[in-house]
């Protein structure tokens, strides 16, 4: 017998003609998560196994594997040649504590002479034999134990089924450019749109020295925790402190944070045709700030002229949002209290319905703004983001 953990994928992409594309990226991508683990990954019947590992790691890549997109769950089983009489015994062996069971059997191997039902009151009557405390109780168990039996007179018996996130494996959706900031809305965005199957590179924007060192080292870390669920990710860290000087001195005050966001969109999507992005993702959500109306996503929208801009948060309140950030571990690192650069020349009144137009007009009021956007983005620093998993 042998430990391994048994990686079930999501049955929607396996449907259509791609599904090989689809099981040869989520096989990558598994691979990838767990190269820093000593152990193989095996494939057979639509699942992939984990084997040769050592038992002291196996939390962690559980853990690992949680979150990789495309596994629907995960059972850690114990795999054995199929021998029934044998089955009771290694069950007993390492059965968790537990009164009322119930023992569910999967037949595959149709050579097998006894139903899946037969086998199952076989297994169960064994187990009673051998642990006398025990009962059968096949609607409310408090344990269910789980008999695979498949093809190749190979045979796994698990306890446990950890839900996974689903969705579709990274890569398989193309490549998006996140605007991350370090609060608590983008990096949820960001997950959001990989576990629909996006390979994430992230651009921040950074205003030294009136933000400070630690606000974009908080950036790094949050860039670190979306790592662990897209695989590598480069952030694209902009000076912008030129570019908001200059906002400040040319612009009407209540545009200046409407003419901030096109100009970071218009940055984006350069950056993001130059990474081979196809999209652009905010953590925007419809009516939260005065920046996110309807009028003034139409403004920054028309900054972005050949990219769409992502906004998978747009319809959701920011308790919603909240629980996600603690769900996937961002929230206790974006309340961190430092300043973002939206927040430095932060007008009293921002205008919360802007007409394009005029904020066309105060947008155009800047002096040297190409020279002050190529300069930007010439001066880009790339921050090669290392996966952060566990
Ligand atoms: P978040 O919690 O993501 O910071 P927010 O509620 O603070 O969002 P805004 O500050 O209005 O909202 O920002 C809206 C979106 O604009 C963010 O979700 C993010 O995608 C982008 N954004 C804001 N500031 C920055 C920045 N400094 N660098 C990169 N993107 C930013
Ligand atoms: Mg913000």
């Amino acid at each position: 017998m042998e430990k391994v953990i048994l990686i079930r994928f999501g049955e929607i992409f396996l449907k259509g003609k791609n599904k090989r594309f689809f099981e040869n990226l989520l096989e990558r991508n598994i691979k990838n998560a767990l190269s820093i683990y000593d152990c193989v990954i095996e494939k057979s019947h639509n699942r992939f196994y984990v084997a040769g590992y050592d038992n002291e790691i196996e939390d962690n890549i559980i853990q690992t594997l949680q979150k990789v997109f495309g596994i629907h769950s995960l059972s850690p089983a114990i795999k054995m040649h199929t021998d029934i009489d044998k089955i009771a015994d290694l069950i007993c062996d390492s059965l968790p504590v537990a009164q009322k069971f119930r023992v569910t059997v999967k037949r595959a191997d149709k050579t097998i002479n006894l139903t899946s039902t037969e086998i199952a009151s076989q297994i169960g009557g064994d187990i009673l034999v051998r642990k006398p405390d025990m009962v059968v109780d096949l609607h409310e168990p408090q344990l269910n134990i789980n008999v695979d039996i498949r093809e190749n007179k190979t045979t796994y018996i698990f306890f446990k089924n950890i839900k996974c996130f689903e969705g579709m494996p990274v890569g398989s959706s193309g490549k998006g450019l996140l605007l991350l900031s370090g609060g608590i809305d983008s990096p949820v965005a960001g997950f959001r749109m990989a576990k629909r199957g996006m390979q994430i590179n992230g651009i921040h924007f950074h205003s030294y020295p009136f933000t400070s060192i630690q606000a974009k080292e908080k950036v790094i870390e949050l860039g670190k925790i979306i790592s662990g669920y897209c695989g590598h990710f480069p952030l694209f860290v902009v000076p912008f402190t030129k570019i908001q000087q200059a906002i400040h001195q040319y612009c009407r005050e209540d545009f200046m944070i409407t003419v901030m966001r096109m100009i970071m969109v218009e940055i984006a999507e350069k950056i993001a045709i130059e990474q081979k992005c196809g999209a652009l993702i905010t953590g925007e959500s419809l009516g939260q700030v005065a920046s996110q109306t309807l009028e003034s996503l139409t403004v920054t929208n028309s900054r972005a002229k050949n990219l769409p801009i992502l906004r998978p948060l747009i319809d959701m309140d920011k308790t919603e949002i909240i629980k996600i950030s603690k769900e996937i571990d961002t929230f206790e690192t974006s309340i961190l209290p430092y300043e973002d650069c939206c927040t430095v020349f932060l007008p009293k009144n921002p205008i919360i319905k802007p007409k394009l137009s005029v904020a066309e007009a105060e947008y155009n009021k800047i002096v040297g703004l190409k020279e002050l956007i190529d300069d930007a983005i010439n001066n880009v620093e790339i921050v090669k983001i290392t996966n952060k998993r566990g």
